[in-house]
């Protein structure tokens, strides 16, 4: 890279290897025509005879494909926050999404969703939040193993039964690692030995303390299963994601994470995806990891027909040629050529390392092992 052997370096210059070697050594470098030399020596010998040295610009096709351009502050407009609900097993965190999805989807809506496509939007005073409605913490960890950020605020589900547990740890650590804003949902507070206030010492235990008690972590007490305070959760919910000022640029290229894909009997692969920046749009041709295709059908949570979707919209697309794994990042891409060779490059880096031994032994780490 900014690298030149000596008898490269010369040739490059039109001179002789013996010139370049006797104006390294006059300057005090022992060089043969095979050693390598570094940017500053050739750029140093190169200008002593009478030469320019410029860095060559290696561009990748993942490079001319995928648009990883900053957008200008001026372009950005604001996004719906995408929300993760966490917690123990148990606690109670597929019943707020289902009593959420039902109370702030379904209302107006005939028949309400049909399907299950990992995540969803809810309107809150006509403002919608995406949820995340894959198995929460799963899908969190594996996207976050590959680095994936897609969530903005995290929802952590207690128990006021059975306080914080092992998982409840878990996700705390999660979020404060991913540095996603935690709201704290006290659930099951209709059950006869619920102890809120436990759960709230417990809590900070764990740096958050609740503002009741002069902090700044928000405590809505809860109970997903006889919906007490679910809209409270869900103002502050909408509160907090305000301050936040989330915003994205809908006029480039989509972009985002897939959330959970498979293969369906009679679509083939489908994927979840959230657009996170840009618009995605039907016919589009996208990549996701070793996975390439055009948008041939495009499904929102209802499973209504989009032919667009902007920043925070969960969407369920049909036309790729396998299903991507979570957590991998797509980009909707101008050249479908390209965007096939990009994919045969990433599968044939994959096989190498597969076909790579996990663990080089030598002699001497042979006989360290033992
Ligand atoms: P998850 O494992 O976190 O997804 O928890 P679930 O939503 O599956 O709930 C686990 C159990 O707790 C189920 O039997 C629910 O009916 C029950 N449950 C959830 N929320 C409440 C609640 O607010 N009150 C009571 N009494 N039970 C609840
Ligand atoms: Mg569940």
């Amino acid at each position: 890279p900014d690298e030149i052997s000596v008898g490269e370096l010369a040739s490059r210059m039109k001179k002789t290897g013996a010139e370049v070697v006797k104006c390294l050594m006059k300057n005090g470098v022992m060089a043969s025509l095979s050693q390598m030399i570094d940017f500053d020596t050739a750029s140093f010998v190169a200008e002593e005879l009478g030469c320019k040295v410029e860095k060559e610009v290696v561009v990748t096709i993942e490079e001319k494909l995928i648009d990883t351009t900053e957008d200008r502050p001026e372009d950005l407009v604001p996004r719906a926050p995408v929300v993760v609900v966490m917690g123990h097993v148990d606690h109670g965190k597929t019943s707020l999404l289902d009593t959420i999805r039902n109370t702030s989807v379904a209302s107006g809506e005939a028949g309400g969703i049909t399907q299950h496509i990992g995540a969803y939007q809810a309107q809150i005073n006509g403002k919608p939040i995406t949820f995340l409605d894959t198995p929460g913490h799963e899908a969190f960890t594996s996207m976050r193993a590959r680095g994936a950020m897609v969530t903005d605020i995290a929802i952590l589900m207690v128990a006021a039964d059975d306080g914080i547990m092992p998982q409840t740890v878990e996700s705390i650590n999660h979020a404060k690692a991913a540095n996603i804003p935690i709201i704290v949902a006290v659930n099951k507070i209709d059950k006869e030995n619920a102890n809120p206030d436990r759960v709230m010492q417990q809590l900070t235990e764990y740096g958050l303390v609740p503002e009741e008690w002069g902090g700044e972590t928000i405590v809505c007490k809860i109970s997903a299963k006889k919906h007490i305070g679910i809209e409270n959760l869900l103002e502050n919910l909408a509160l907090l994601a305000e301050v936040q000022e989330l915003k994205a640029n809908p006029n480039r290229a989509g972009q985002g994470t897939v959330i959970e894909a498979r293969l369906d009997k009679g679509r083939g692969p489908v994927a979840t995806l959230l657009v996170q920046n840009g618009t995605l749009k039907q016919g589009d041709i996208i990549i996701a990891g070793t996975s390439v295709g055009r948008v041939r059908t495009m499904l929102d949570y209802r499973g209504n027909r989009l032919t667009e979707a902007g920043p925070s919209v969960p969407v369920e697309i049909a036309g790729l040629s396998e299903a991507p794994v979570a957590g991998a990042p797509f980009f909707a891409v101008a050249d479908e050529r390209m965007a096939r060779e990009l994919v045969e490059q990433r599968k044939a880096e994959e096989r190498a390392k597969a076909a790579a031994p996990v663990q080089k032994v030598s002699l001497e780490n042979l006989f360290d092992q033992i």
